[in-house]
């Protein structure tokens, strides 16, 4: 895969992340540092995707309090409401209507070929149909903004490419002439197009191997320390392309940085510990200023239901249109019969 195609003046970003308790490195460098780049370069609408974690089935307090975290963290981590539309999903009640209208714009087959779900069977459960049709949801909450550049990891491209044909389908069967969506397309970078877990694998709740971006220090430390790495001697060379130590070091580390410690990987009498203790130093320092800005936001609540709710009101008006028109595409509009 290439990087991503540069922006056109009429693209709009859409991209939303579930609140399922906390933010990791993977959400970071996969989507939210794209979403901090891409706010100064076009009209932007990021959201907290609280319906889509209702597939996980979390009790409501914490559904709750988990949304409204999230959200803390978007305004710590840099997302400028002067720049962006923040909100959260379900304040867009619209988007579940348009859902339902692309659901008959797929084949149910696709659905069932759909990585989260073939995975969660994989794993012996039985998932949710709200599991299923994720994807479709996914498809309205990009599309009714009229996004077109989407920025995510690579563990969401397979749902960008069901939005795309959602977008065709809906477009061939009822704006042939002038097509009305823009089939959207992913804004993946390849450096970071998966970031690894504590175990390898990608990093993900569901793995249970995630570093929160505002982890506590102890428990970071207990975390960086328990990463596995390689037997190799003390003395002995390491080397840095195959652990994951060094990985999460290139994420967080400058160029020069991370340059020096992969020559001390390389010349041997470094060792595993001193590795880990330099990437909690790297993580603690990368996230700093931002942990001061979420302190004081956790302090102030109502600023952020204030922004929010500003953000929920810019990207209702757009639903509210798009839905206006789709209704009337798609002859949901029997008064004009
Ligand atoms: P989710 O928490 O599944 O809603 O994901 C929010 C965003 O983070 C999506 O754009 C994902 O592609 C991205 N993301 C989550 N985990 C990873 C990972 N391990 N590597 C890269 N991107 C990720």
């Amino acid at each position: 895969m290439s990087d991503p195609q540069p922006l056109k003046s009429t693209d709009i970003i859409s991209s939303g992340v579930k609140p399922t308790g906390i933010l990791h490195y993977g959400n970071y460098f996969g989507a939210i540092r794209q979403y901090i780049e891409l706010q100064d370069a076009g009209e932007a609408f990021y959201f907290i995707v609280d319906y889509h974690a209702l597939t996980m089935t979390p009790p409501p307090a914490e559904l709750r309090a988990n949304t409204f975290r999230i959200a803390v963290d978007f305004l710590a981590l840099g997302l400028d409401p002067d720049k962006a539309s923040l909100f959260v999903q379900s304040d867009v009640p619209e988007v579940t209507e348009l859902a339902w209208i692309f659901s008959n714009c797929l084949a149910a087959g696709d659905l069932e070929r759909g990585v989260s779900y073939k995975d969660a069977k994989q794993r012996g459960q039985t998932p949710n149909a709200g599991l299923l049709n994720y994807p479709i949801l996914q498809a309205a909450d990009i599309l009714i903004y009229r996004g077109s550049v989407v920025p995510v990891g690579k563990d969401q491209s397979q749902n960008i490419e069901i939005a795309t044909r959602i977008a065709n389908r809906f477009n061939h069967r009822y704006s042939a002439d002038e097509p009305y969506f823009v089939p959207p397309r992913g804004w993946i970078l390849e450096d970071v197009a998966v970031v690894p877990g504590l175990d390898g694998q990608k990093m993900s709740k569901s793995y249970d191997n995630t570093i929160a971006i505002f982890e506590e220090p102890e428990v970071l430390r207990k975390k960086v320390m328990s990463i596995p790495t390689a037997s190799t001697p003390l003395a002995e060379p390491m080397d840095p392309d195959n652990d994951h130590v060094f990985g999460l070091i290139s994420l967080v580390g400058d160029d020069e940085t991370v340059a020096s410690i992969r020559e001390s990987y390389l010349k041997g009498g470094f060792g595993f510990k001193r590795a880990k203790e330099t990437l909690i130093e790297l993580l603690e320092g990368y996230f700093g200023e931002a942990r001061e800005r979420r302190k004081e936001l956790m302090a102030n609540p109502e600023v952020v239901r204030d922004v929010m709710a500003a953000g929920a009101e810019k990207a209702r008006a757009r639903a509210t249109e798009t839905m206006r028109d789709v209704r009337e595409l798609v002859g949901l509009d029997w008064r004009n019969a």
